[in-house]
This record gives C-alpha cells, structure tokens and sequence, in this order.
C-alpha cells in the first residue's frame, strides 16, 4: 500500500499528541503528499481564517512514494494558508525528512492551535511527543538541528525547522530541513513560528516494505529509472550543473528577469551561471561548486554543494560561513543576482548561505531587493531609511539586507513583510513583482508567454513549480511550442498544472518530469498502492486537486481580478533579445483557460465542473 494509513494530530494548544487512521477514500482520490494533505486542511480549516490565528493548522505530509525505492522518493510538503498570500500554501522540500517520516510510520502530522510556549515535536516510531524549546528559540536552522540531534545522542534524527526569520515574522520565512533543503516558498515558516512551533524531529525505524506488488513496483521503479538515466537533462545536465544550467539558455532566449523586471537580459548572467560555479576563482583559484548531492532517493542529484573564498568581503571576518553548504539554485542565484543587477558570484552564496541559515524564501528575499533598488533608483527610498546605499548591482546591499532581514533588524523588518506590502507603503503598488502577493521566480512572461498564464492562475501567487511550460517552451519537453505565441498555451498550462499536481502528490520530485511523463508514474504508483490508478483517473487526480485549491482560494475571498499580472508585463514592452517590443499576452489566453478549467467568468467552479471531479 505505502501508504502508512497513520497521521499524527498535534493540539499545540493543549499539548497533545493523538494517532488517527488515515482517511482511505481521501488517500485513493488525493494520492497523498499535496492533494491529501490540501484535502484535510481545506475539510477542516475556514479559508476566511486568520493564517496567524490559532484556528490555522499547519500540515506536514509525505506522498504513497516518500520512502520507498522509487527515484527521488524523499519529498514532503508544507501545507497551511499563507501569510505572505492569504491563500492555500503548499511548500515542497527534499532531503531526509520526509523519508524519515514515512518510516517512524506516519503518513502526515496535523498541526493544531497554537502553543503557549516554545515546543518541538519529537517523533520516534509510534512515540510522539512535545518537547520545550525555549533552549532553542532564537537560534538558526544550523545551530537548531545538531542540538536537537545532541539532545537526544542520535545524528540520525531528522530536523524540519525554523530560523530566526519565521520566529520575527518575516513573511516570507522558510521550513528547513537537512540544514539547506527547504519548503521555501508561501512563508509556511512564519505560520510555524507564529504556533511558538520551532521544530519536528523525527527518527523512523520501520522501513517502508508494504507496497502492494513488490516485485510489480521493483520492476516500475527500474524502468523509471533507466528513463531518467538515459535523458540529457537528467542524466547530465542536472548532475553536472543543477537548475542553474538554465541561468546563460534563459539570458540568451530574452526571458530573465533584470533589475525588478525593466529588463529581460543581464549582461552579468554568464557570471552567476552554473557553469561560473565550475570555473576556477581569480581569487584563490578554487570553483565555487565542491560537488553535487542527491536527496532521498534521488538518482539524478542536482543538488549543489559550495564552498566560498574565505578571503570574500562577506564572510573574511566570520568562519561559520567558510564550511561547504547548499549552494546556488538557478532561482536563488537568479532572484540574488540578475533580480538586482549583481553579478558577484561569491555575494551571492553568501545571501543563499544567510537564507538557509536562517529559513527565508531566496526568491521572495531577493526579488524584494530588487523592488527596494527600484524605489531607491527613483528617489523614493533613502540611504537614512535604507541604512546603506541600495543601488542596482550592490553587492554589499544585498549582503547587508540580507542578515538584516533574516534577523529583523532595521530596515530588514520592512523589508520582511515582501515587496506587495513594502511597495504599496510608500506609493508604488506597481513596482511588486507579484501575483496574489508572491514575488515572481526567474521567467519573465514576455519572453514566455505561457509562463504569464500559470503565473497569473497559480494557486500559491506566482510560482514556477505549479505549471512549468519552461519545459515546452523553451527546452521542448514533451514538445517544444513557441515561447512567444499565446494560442495553444492554455491546454499547454492546464496540462503542466495537473499533472504537476500528480508529481507532488506521488512524494516524487517534479524534476523527474523533465524525462517523465505520467506514463512512469502510473506503474511505480500502481504498485506501491493498494488502490487501482488508471492514466484516466491519475489526469482526473490532478485536475481535482488543482481544483481543490482553487475553491479554497475563492472561499477565501479570491476572485477572477487576483488572476493577474503586474502591468509592467502587460504594458511595458521587452527591450532587447528575441522577445523585443513583446508584452505578455494574459488577456488573450486567461477567458479560454476558465473554459477548459470548467469555471464561469468570475473564475467559480461551475456546478458541473464540481460533479465531475467528485469535489
Ligand atoms: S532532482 Fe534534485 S531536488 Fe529533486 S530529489 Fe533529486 S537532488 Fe533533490
């Protein structure tokens, strides 16, 4: 079956700790992991609540896949309703934990209330309990996990944590586990924080051996694996150079995002790129990158491991930054780098090091920035406000801002609160790169016409990993389609939406998607659980979470205007690269996508979209 058909409830409240069955027919029409987890927080919760209220919950859960042998079986997601957005927030991470969850014998932990004082759980096997941590609060994500594995004389236990930025408040505070996985986006972090929550450890024994058809699951999860051993993009290009070997391909299409989207090309791309974190330094010889890593399971490992000059202006005086940690993701390098116009390498690992080290999103963090620089540019934020000169490119800004955000501290308690909000305060609603309140990742829609559509419907605000038509548009998987035309995109996001939905509701990671379709999935899932998937019912799946999500959102109070996008890309036209002179083109693809998606013009499911899906 794989799953554990167990969850955890936790009354922060009143310090209780319960075991429930899991609900079956939930878990056959969810899958698990995102849908499943969506389901019982969207049964349970209002979506008119307060995300700081104690009548939010906060859900941690594993999908049929977490820890059993198929590739990349070691994801996990963070549900809870966003701060940062007022909407549903589901945040995925990599890494042990999620593994280490399924095998203490857990499908999901429900959080509940919240607690008078600082607690963490501790989950060993079937035992659970609430621990104090007032010894804890105030301390980072790599102090809190070796102490909390210290307390209890055990390096195998699991930490999934908050840093000082989900215990200050910052919107955007991140959930990390494995000292630099993180489920970074939507500020789950901060809901965390906001329950006086500051950790999960978790160390499971139990192994997961109850699929349904070992040998049938065995024989899938080879297949599979053979298919992402033989794909360039798994097989060489992620090992090699992680996502940021999308960094120089996206610059040179037109379609990366500069200085708070005025532009669509950086002219210092080449040197925050992948293949930068290759290249000897001129300063001391020795690459950025040390080696790549592999979560749970993974055998593509895209994961990246750096080292920094220690001799670098941002960490000379400070040795806790001189270890090898998680390095560059393309979208952290992008929103720390072409996001602000800094091309410093080096300035930007240390602001990815800062955001591991103390849980903030990199990618709201950084995009951020580059919405302070705008306003610095036009006269409208001062050094006196600032506290330091924030000029376009500044590397020292960005180093400044980001240890004072990640404590908040000064101007980094504005700055915590996201561009939408940061903006707005003084005049400039426009100059947030946002939908429903969370910043853009590295695409810029005018260069990627699909991308606007799955910006603007996202379920999360702004995200790249809800519909990544990147793949179709630009690298031709699982067929290429013109990244500047609007007709045919909305089939395309809608396609790219639901069956994402699957991907993260398996327990997989998305990033096999660039070599799988559904099709791999289908017999590994098949399997493992104890219920029949068909291709039909897993697309159906898909779609019935995404609309899942959606009706929350629109129970909370969204409507058809949040289906939006800032008017610079719909008015200002890109300036350089193939997509010169182009603006994107949201209004002509947005009516067609409400009709495939089965919703009225005000966005609603209609009651015959609702019957079909079984919702
Ligand atoms: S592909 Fe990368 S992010 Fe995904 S599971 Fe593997 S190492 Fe982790």
């Amino acid at each position: 079956m794989s799953w554990a058909r167990k969850i955890l409830r936790v009354d922060l409240t009143k310090g209780t700790c319960t075991a429930e069955p899991l609900n079956m027919q939930w878990a056959r029409d969810y899958i698990g992991s995102r849908g499943l987890a969506t389901k019982y927080f969207a049964s349970e919760v209002d979506p008119k609540v307060d995300p700081l209220s104690p009548q939010n919950k906060i859900i941690w859960a594993t999908g049929p896949l977490t820890g059993t042998m198929a590739s990349t079986g070691g994801r996990y997601v963070v549900v809870t309703k966003g701060l940062l957005t007022g909407a549903i927030a589901c945040s995925n991470s990599g890494g042990h934990w999620g593994a280490e969850l399924k095998m203490a014998g857990w499908d999901m932990i429900v959080f509940e209330g919240r607690s008078p004082k600082p607690v963490y759980l501790y989950v060993e096997n079937d035992s659970a309990q609430l621990l104090d941590a007032d010894w804890l609060w105030g301390k980072s994500v790599w102090e809190t996990e070796p102490a909390i594995q210290a307390k209890h004389q055990d390096e195998q236990v699991r930490v999934s944590c908050i840093g000082r930025a989900g215990e200050t408040g910052c919107l955007f505070a991140a959930v990390v586990n494995d000292l630099h996985r993180a489920a970074g986006r939507s500020g789950v972090g901060a809901v965390m924080g906001s329950k006086n929550l500051k950790a999960i450890a978790v160390r499971g024994t139990k192994g997961v051996g109850n699929v349904r058809d070992p040998v049938a699951f065995m024989k899938a999860v080879d297949a599979g694996k053979k298919v992402l051993a033989s794909h360039p993009v798994t097989s060489q290009g992620l090992p090699k150079y992680g996502t940021q070997v999308l960094m120089n391909v996206i610059n040179e299409i037109g379609a990366l995002p500069t200085r708070n989207h005025r532009e669509v090309q950086f002219e210092g791309a080449k040197n925050i790129s992948g293949e930068a974190m290759h290249e000897p330094r001129k300063s001391d010889g020795k690459p950025n990158l040390v080696t790549n890593q592999a979560c749970f399971g993974c055998t593509i490992a895209c994961g990246r491991i750096s080292k920094m000059d220690e001799g670098h202006f941002t960490v000379k005086n400070d040795p806790k930054y001189w270890g090898a940690s998680g390095g560059l993701e393309y979208e952290a390098a992008w929103a720390l780098g072409a996001a602000n116009g800094v091309n410093d390498l080096e300035a930007l690992t240390y602001a990815n090091y800062v955001c591991n080290e103390q849980g903030m999103d990199p990618i709201t963090f950084g995009a951020t920035v580059g919405a302070v620089m705008e306003l610095y540019d036009l006269g409208v934020l001062t050094k006196e406000k600032v506290g330091i000169e924030a000029k376009f490119g500044s590397a020292e800004t960005l180093a400044f801002l980001a240890q004072a955000t990640a404590k908040g501290e000064g101007f980094g308690k504005e700055l915590a609160l996201g561009s939408r909000r940061l903006c707005a305060k003084y005049g400039h609603p426009d100059l947030s790169m946002s939908v429903k309140g969370q910043e853009f990742p590295a695409y810029d829609s005018r260069g990627i016409q699909g991308m606007g559509l799955a910006y603007a419907t996202a379920n999360r605000g702004a995200c790249h990993l809800r519909g990544y038509t990147v793949a179709s548009e630009v690298l031709g998987i699982p067929v290429k389609t013109d990244p500047l035309v609007t007709e045919g995109k909305p089939a395309l996001v809608k396609a790219f939406q639901d069956a994402t939905a699957v991907f993260d509701s398996a327990g997989i990671c998305l990033f096999t998607s660039f070599a799988w379709s559904l099709a791999d999935v289908q017999p590994q899932l098949q399997a493992a659980c104890s219920e029949e998937y068909t291709m039909e019912e897993l697309a159906l799946a898909g779609e019935r979470i995404w609309n899942l999500e959606r009706d929350f959102n629109n129970r909370a109070g969204f409507t058809a205007k949040d289906d939006t996008l800032p008017k610079r890309l719909t008015t200002e036209p890109a300036k350089t690269g193939p997509a010169k002179g182009k603006v994107n083109g949201l209004a002509e693809m947005l009516p067609e996508y409400y009709k495939l998606r089965g919703w009225d013009e005000k966005g609603q499911l209609k009651p015959e979209t609702r019957a079909r899906l079984k919702l």
